[in-house]
């Protein structure tokens, strides 16, 4: 469990500890799904922890923030790549299905419309790929993650999960209703998909790194932290 307790004279990153929490103090309020789907094997769920103590830290307390970021970049690289793998799924069933539907007097395939899609969606899966192509070789050659580094990971984060919801938005589409039908690929992929610009923090948030990161670039640690917002001052720029 992530705790945050501000430690005395602690910098900005020391502000969180992971702490070991005993089986037995976690207690089962109700399962939880998402879009209906219970994004089995493991699942969300929400639970109480019932006098629980904070004692038990992974690390030494202040950690958890170095820890998590430590999991946290290859884990993004990580669910972007199975997310272009979901797309490319996505694009083959597209043209599948519009190779294989006539309205109008003709294939699916033949209009101007689908083979729009088609390539925007063959765009979007390859700029995806390019892009976390070389947010994969950045972390390998600087695994301590400097400010470009870093940048580059909430660049993925941001714009993978929503380039594969284009795909997958108009893979449903040309399926017509049968995209949308519940017990279907193409619906559990839009459900999994929509989740992923929240989960691992929602986009706004890895905008807001990438923009710190822009403007220090730009102007300067200085004018820029002068310059963002105040809240933004509480970001490691
Ligand atoms: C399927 C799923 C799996 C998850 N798995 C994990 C996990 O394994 N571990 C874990 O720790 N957490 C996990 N989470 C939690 C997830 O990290 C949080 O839900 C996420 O960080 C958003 O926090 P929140 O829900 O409290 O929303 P809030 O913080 O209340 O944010 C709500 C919305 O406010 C806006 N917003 C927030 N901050 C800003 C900002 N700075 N600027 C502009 N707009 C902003 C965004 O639109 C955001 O979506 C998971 C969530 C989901 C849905």
């Amino acid at each position: 469990v992530g705790v945050e307790a501000e430690l005395k004279d602690a910098g900005r990153s020391r502000h969180h500890s992971i702490a070991i929490v005993r089986r037995e103090r976690v207690a089962l309020v109700t399962p939880l799904t998402m879009f209906g789907y219970d994004d089995a094997p493991f699942g969300h769920a929400s639970v109480t922890l019932d006098g629980v103590r904070a004692e038990s830290f992974l690390g030494e307390r202040g950690d958890g923030l170095v820890m998590a970021q430590a999991r946290l970049g290859p884990g993004r690289v990580h669910h972007c790549m199975r997310a272009i793998g979901l797309g490319e799924r996505c694009l083959e069933l597209m043209v599948r299905r519009a190779a294989s539907r006539r309205t109008f007097g003709r294939w699916l395939l033949g209009h101007g419309t689908v083979q729009h899609g088609v390539a925007q969606s063959r765009i979007d899966i390859d700029a995806s790929r390019l892009l976390v192509l070389h947010a994969a070789r950045l972390l390998e050659e600087d695994p301590a993650m400097s400010a470009g580094t870093r940048g580059v990971i909430a660049a993925i984060k941001v714009f993978v999960p929503s380039a594969m919801l284009r795909v997958i938005d108009r893979a449903i589409q040309v399926h017509g209703a049968e995209g949308v039908r519940g017990d279907g690929v193409l619906a559990k992929a839009f459900a999994g998909m929509r989740c992923l610009r929240i989960a691992d923090g929602p986009d706004e948030v890895h905008e807001r790194t990438l923009a710190g990161l822009e403007a220090v670039r730009v102007l300067g640690r200085e004018v820029a932290r002068e310059r963002l917002s105040s809240s933004a001052r509480s970001s490691k720029l």
